[in-house]
């Protein structure tokens, strides 16, 4: 006879979204299941530079946009929840900025100075005075300016095992699923998902909702649906990471002439000890099309140009490419905030941002009250064939 596992909500992805998502239900009593194919947080969620955007990144045209809008409250959030009193209690994860800086080159100081004097942008912003710089500013080199934003940098490594920590027994590693791993009915409606132990035998879990927080693995998801009312977009990032001998912590985006950062570091500590600086920003999406040598040649460039006073020659260097999963939108362009469509008794969601994984499980829990979801359905012992996924290693300690 086949074996049949029952639940309220199964989510399907280990990464911020599924993670945060699995708290917050089970908080409400949902007995929640998460389905992972591969490692905790290693799909986008430890690729990230665990900036909790307030916005202001995306308002470097002098205005606030509708994206930096909806990205507002989440230093908030967050902070209540890194404080040890928010929705989740995340006070054992690691602050490694408490703020998110902003530079200019010496050359477009005075562009800055006239971003900023927009009256929409004040009080979220603050000018340092020289003596208050991060230590890497200080050198008499530096001709620019430095403002410090409200935007933290938090250890997503930390927060993936802090967000795992409490809900061990109902996480399971899968094998990968495939289309034919969703049993539809004739309407649409998922009748069960079939997953298989290591020996082959299949097993059925049976859901009220199923939610899909599978980032780039939701684009099966869709396939399978033939869903004509959401569609998924890649945006692709050529990232790079460098690790050195010297140890300054550098939690900055350059101010450049375009609506992106010329260039957005973070800095971590290497399983090594040594200080990695992980570069985002314009460098990572124009870096789209070269080859890891050719991008890596660019970060060398770009890394020389603009902290002279350093001496980068005897650090090392890697690149890799990752793509944003996001909900489609018109022209590719970087949705507003966290997304998700309710299909049949499933849903899609993607986060487009790990700072907005707080908005989108608030969403998303709203639209389960809206459809009456019921609490109660549970038997899961067949799934206790299935192990725990391991957790990703940190991306500098995967490539150097
Ligand atoms: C380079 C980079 C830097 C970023 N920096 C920031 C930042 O500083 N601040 C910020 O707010 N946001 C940032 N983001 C965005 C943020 O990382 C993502 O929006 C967020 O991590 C997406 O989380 P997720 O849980 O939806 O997806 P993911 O983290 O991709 O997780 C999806 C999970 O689903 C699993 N999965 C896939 N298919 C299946 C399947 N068929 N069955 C079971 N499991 C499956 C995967 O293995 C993975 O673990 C960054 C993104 C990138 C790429």
């Amino acid at each position: 006879m086949q074996k049949i596992v029952e639940t309220d909500i199964a989510i399907v992805g280990g990464g911020i979204s599924g993670l945060w998502l699995l708290n917050r239900l089970r908080q409400l009593g949902y007995s929640t299941i998460l389905l992972e194919s591969a490692t905790l947080g290693g799909g986008q969620t430890n690729k990230s530079q665990g900036i909790i955007h307030g916005g202001m990144k995306y308002a470097l045209q002098g205005k606030l946009t509708s994206a930096s809008q909806s990205i507002s409250d989440m230093p908030t959030v967050w902070k209540a929840c890194l404080a040890g009193h928010g929705e989740i209690d995340l006070h054992h994860v690691p602050v490694l900025s408490e703020h998110q800086y902003l530079w200019s080159t010496g050359k477009l100081a005075g562009k800055l100075t006239g971003f900023f004097a927009n009256v929409a942008l004040q009080g979220r912003v603050a000018e340092l005075k020289p003596n208050a710089y991060p230590d890497v500013f200080k050198d008499p080199q530096f001709k620019g300016l430095v403002y410090s934003l409200d935007e933290m940098a938090v250890d997503v490594n930390v927060l993936v095992r802090e967000l795992v920590k409490p809900h061990q027994d109902v996480i399971f590693k899968i094998g990968a699923l495939s289309e034919d791993s969703l049993h539809l009915d004739e309407t649409g409606r998922l009748i069960a998902l079939e997953v298989q132990t290591a020996s082959g035998e299949a097993i059925q879990i049976k859901t009220q909702k199923t939610i899909f927080t599978a980032g780039a693995g939701n684009e099966m998801v869709l396939k399978k649906l033939n869903s004509k009312t959401v569609a998924m977009q890649r945006r692709p990032l050529h990232m790079v990471v460098v690790k050195s001998d010297f140890s300054y912590p550098v939690f900055a985006h350059c101010f450049g002439m375009g609506a992106t950062p010329r260039i957005t570091i973070t800095t971590h500590i290497a399983a090594d000890g040594k200080t990695v600086w992980y570069l985002g920003g314009q460098i990572a999406e124009e870096g789209v099309k070269l080859d890891s040598p050719s991008q890596i040649a660019i970060a060398k460039k770009e890394l020389t140009a603009l902290f002279p006073w350093l001496d980068f020659s005897a650090s090392h260097f890697a690149s890799f490419m990752i793509d944003r999963a996001e909900s489609a939108q018109p022209g590719g362009k970087r949705p507003d905030s966290s997304e998700f469509k309710e299909i049949e008794n499933m849903i899609v969601a993607w986060p487009t941002k790990l700072a907005l994984a707080p908005k989108l499980a608030d969403d998303i829990l709203a639209c389960l009250q809206k459809t009456a979801t019921k609490k109660g359905m549970c038997d899961i012992r067949a799934l206790r064939a299935f192990p725990m996924p391991a957790f990703a290693k940190p991306i500098w300690d995967e490539l150097l």
